[in-house]
């Protein structure tokens, strides 16, 4: 029988409760201090991990204070400082890209709002939605590639694209826990729901999960 919208809602309420059990410390992994902080890394967290982020992070944000900094900075020297991230080049035009226009459209700060967020240069919805969810407080669903895979084998939402996972997950997650709750589904992700070898007999949540492939580890 297809689940009601009031039945989702309430089962996607309880998953929160239970993931943060089983997650009590589920948190960003990307280490700032500022709105740009957060954005300059987010932007470099594309196809790299948190970690290796991390370690590139605290000599920039040592040398760029500001957007002013980031929007100046020499192409060829920020390709070579942020070469381990991996697309170095693409991120490097789209960090300085970004920066001119925070200088030019919005006095340096890095905006509040989704809508001007994602009009910047090298930042989609899930990037604004970072910020906005973890520098600014405003409930806000990032939607990476765990929160894509684990929300559907949840059956929180069927999509093929990021967007509209985005606004499934809006419809049923309460608004208030958007932003742990993206946390959550990543960490999640990471620790048991495996793209490719799910362990389901240990999962927090397999009493809440519709997934057909739950009970056999090792199918994807
Ligand atoms: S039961 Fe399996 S598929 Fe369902 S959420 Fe848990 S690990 Fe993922």
């Amino acid at each position: 029988m297809r689940e009601s919208l009031e039945a989702k809602r309430a089962r996607a309420t309880t998953l929160v409760r239970t993931l943060k059990n089983a997650y009590p410390e589920a948190r960003i992994a990307l280490d700032f201090t500022t709105p740009l902080e957060l954005l300059v890394a987010t932007i470099l967290a594309a196809q790299c991990t948190d970690a290796r982020v991390n370690l590139v992070t605290p000599a920039l944000f040592r040398k760029y204070r500001s957007a002013r900094d980031w929007a100046g900075a020499s192409l060829a020297t920020l390709e070579r400082e942020i070469h381990s991230t991996g697309f170095f080049r693409a991120k490097a035009r789209a960090l300085t890209g970004m920066a001119r226009a925070l200088v030019e459209r919005h006095g340096g700060q890095v905006p509040r709002t989704r809508a001007e967020l994602v009009r910047l240069p090298g930042v989609g919805l899930k990037t604004a939605s970072v910020v906005l969810g973890n520098a600014f407080g405003e409930p806000a669903i990032a939607v990476d590639t765990h929160v894509f895979r684990v929300s559907q084998r949840l059956g929180l939402a069927r999509a093929d694209d990021p967007e509209a996972i985005h606004d499934q997950l809006a419809e049923v997650l309460p608004r208030r826990a958007w932003t742990l709750a993206s946390h959550l589904l990543t960490t999640h992700g990471r620790r048991a729901c495996g793209a490719r070898k799910p362990l389901c007999p240990a999962c927090p949540v397999k009493a809440l999960c519709p997934w057909p492939g739950k009970t056999r580890v090792g199918r994807a």
